[in-house]
């Protein structure tokens, strides 16, 4: 999912407009970072500086990795980010030889992988005076974060670490507290519309889009894009008001929600599928029996599948969590007319408190994806947790 969202990604700079305080002139590198002019603002000051690490947390779909490809260039660049030199644009694309980007490739980073990132790390910068590594999704990536923080704390002269996350847990204090860190927001609405309006969405569909994504562009972009992944997201947000208490409610709640996400895995399979047939066909043609490393073929398909399947349930999770804001919005915008405004303001703490509470297990059931979590227990055990909290 993550590489259908940044191939489209590659292709949107041209139309993404500034967004978020409209009025303020936005510098180059950092068009495609949308809605954040508080982030863009800390990020212009620390390209200035020469720090050795960086650490960009906030949401998923805040525009972290667009962000980080701006400071990037700005490091890069002799000129200090001009946006115009050959070297920024090839950093903004995503083709520097000195950009390197670490994409987990399963559910989170593995020590084999956080393992090869410190080796690249020792590697000489090819063009540049220095070389800048990226690395996605660090909050995930409990196991591995030890095998990277010596390096991150003290890399070699030549190599800036930029790190991603979504969320800032314990296990990451002591590699966040060596970072410059800047923090990045939800998307407001506004700007998620007006990031797909520019992009041919029509208004009204735009808003609710923008509406239903959570302040996250890669959701927003998702759900004009893919028909399916939109009714996935719109089976998430159905669950609040299924869920009656019983058991049986929560249980075929939750075999539905694999079910879909089984069905929405198939056209990654598809794909896989054809890959290895080409490969065989080719391996045929050569005169050679069965498909040369074949099995890494097949591990690196299982890593994928696996990736899909927990940002898939990680974006319906979300959905979900986004749901139950909706409703205490709804709830409180139409109040209990006629009631004292004690008995209305007792109501309405009550509900917030529900929905904090539903919203931190969610958020809980989240995190323990990325720990290898049985997914089929894990959803079992939230809808009976969220059955019990319903109003
Ligand atoms: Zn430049």
């Amino acid at each position: 999912m993550a590489d259908r969202v940044r191939a489209s990604r590659a292709e949107q700079t041209d139309v993404i407009g500034p967004a978020g305080d409209l009025a303020a002139p936005v510098p180059t590198l950092f068009d495609e970072v949308v809605g954040q002019p508080r982030a863009v603002a800390q990020l212009t000051a620390a390209a200035r500086r020469s720090v050795h690490a960086y650490l960009l947390h906030g949401p998923a779909g805040s525009g972290k990795r667009a962000a980080a490809r701006g400071l990037a260039a700005a490091l890069l660049c002799p000129d200090g980010g001009c946006g115009a030199c050959p070297t920024c644009k090839r950093v903004l694309r995503g083709t520097h030889p000195d950009l390197v980007e670490v994409e987990r490739s399963g559910a989170s980073l593995e020590v084999g992988e956080a393992r090869s990132i410190v080796a690249r790390a020792q590697r000489r910068p090819l063009e540049s005076s220095r070389q800048v590594v990226v690395i996605d999704d660090v909050h995930l990536d409990g196991k591995a974060v030890p095998a990277l923080l010596k390096t991150v704390e003290e890399p070699p002269p030549a190599t800036v670490f930029i790190l991603l996350a979504d969320s800032t847990p314990p296990a990451l204090d002591t590699i966040a507290s060596r970072c410059v860190q800047i923090s990045f927001d939800p998307v407001p609405d506004r700007a998620v519309t007006a990031w797909l309006v520019a992009r041919g969405v029509e208004p009204a569909h735009a808003e609710a889009v923008a509406r239903a994504s959570g302040g996250r562009l890669d959701c927003a972009e998702l759900l004009v894009s893919d028909p399916a992944f939109a009714a996935r997201q719109e089976e998430w947000r159905s669950i609040p008001s299924r869920l009656d208490g019983t058991g049986a409610a929560a249980a075929a709640a939750s075999d539905q929600l694999l079910a879909s996400t089984d069905e929405g895995l198939g056209s990654l399979r598809d794909q896989h599928a054809r890959e290895l047939a080409e490969l065989a066909e080719q391996s045929e043609a050569l005169g050679n029996k069965g498909i040369a490393g074949r099995r890494s073929v097949e591990d690196r398909h299982r890593r994928e599948e696996r990736r899909w399947r927990t940002d898939e349930l990680r974006f319906g999770l979300a959905a979900l969590a986004g749901e139950y804001r909706d409703r205490l919005a709804a709830n409180v915008d139409s109040g209990p007319g006629g009631s004292s405004p004690s008995v209305v303001n007792a109501g309405r703490v009550a509900g917030i408190q529900r929905v904090m509470r539903q919203v931190e297990v969610i958020d809980r059931a989240a995190a323990a994806l990325g720990r290898n979590a049985n997914e089929s227990l894990l959803l079992d055990a939230l809808m009976v947790e969220l059955s019990g909290m319903n109003e």
